[in-house]
């Protein structure tokens, strides 16, 4: 039985009394959790948030890490650094990673790599472009990002995450269809068995991401192969995350 796992991806947003505040709303609501929270706050604020969040359900982690252990890489953070803080969670290879900074499968790899060697666990994302899903490759795209787990053993895959994020869903306000979003997490799926074998491709987590809200949440995350949420814009403000939350407590209830 996998666990929903409803990640916030807050990116450049919030500041410290901004993310303070939100935090300790949802850390006073949940103590415990039947789903698993996370919440990625942008870098300088991760201290703050940890902080507001210690003892509760709400899980830290961050939006992007570099690969080596330390050293002169001005302006990038390490693994180390993010356990340090209180993180235990990663991102990698979110889109806009992707699209505007140039982070390419063989870098992202290194990522992954770096952040299970320093005890994270790491969300890789994925996702096809709009072109790319009209000209019939949104296979072919994710089958050649799943190269982020090149570096990745079986042992590891406990602490892999895949999230699904079509780009073209990606606060635009445009879902995919809960057909498309099945088809993709069932492929994703079929990946991971290739990869890794049945046991692992069943037991791991595959989250969709984009433009999920409150009103759509639950039928998302009722798919079979929808193991939960990755939310930007709805994870900013606590009443709508929380309803999130709760549609996935919802949906977990109802796969169990
Ligand atoms: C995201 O940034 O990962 C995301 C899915 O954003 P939004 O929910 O705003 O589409």
């Amino acid at each position: 039985m996998r666990r929903i796992l409803v990640a916030g991806n807050w990116k450049m947003n919030l500041l410290q009394n901004q993310g303070a505040a939100l935090s300790q709303a949802l850390a006073g609501k949940y103590a415990s959790c039947a789903v698993e929270i996370l919440v990625c706050p942008a870098s300088p604020y991760l201290s703050s948030v940890a902080t507001t969040t210690r003892g509760s359900a709400v899980q830290l982690g961050a939006q992007n890490l570099y690969f080596a252990p330390q050293g002169a890489f001005t302006g990038e953070v390490c693994g180390d650094m993010l356990k340090d803080v209180g993180c235990t969670w990663v991102l990698v290879g979110h889109s806009e990673r992707r699209q505007f900074f140039g982070e390419h499968d063989e870098l992202l790899a290194k990522k992954v790599a770096a952040g299970l060697q320093h005890g994270l666990k790491v969300v890789l994302c994925v996702g096809e472009l709009l072109a790319e899903r009209q000209a019939g490759q949104t296979e072919a795209v994710l089958e050649k990002q799943m190269a982020g787990l090149a570096q990745v053993s079986a042992e590891q895959m406990a602490n892999i995450v895949i999230a699904y994020e079509p780009v073209w869903a990606i606060g635009t306000g445009v879902t995919a269809s809960t057909e498309q979003a099945q088809q993709a997490h069932a492929f994703l799926r079929g990946q991971l068995k290739s990869r890794y074998g049945e046991a692992i491709a069943s037991a791991t987590r595959i989250l969709y991401g984009g433009s999920v809200k409150a009103d759509n949440a639950l039928e998302l995350l009722s798919q079979p192969d929808v193991d939960g949420a990755l939310v930007g814009g709805a994870s900013l403000k606590a009443d709508p995350f929380i309803a999130i939350i709760e549609a996935g407590i919802q949906a977990q209830t109802q796969k169990s």
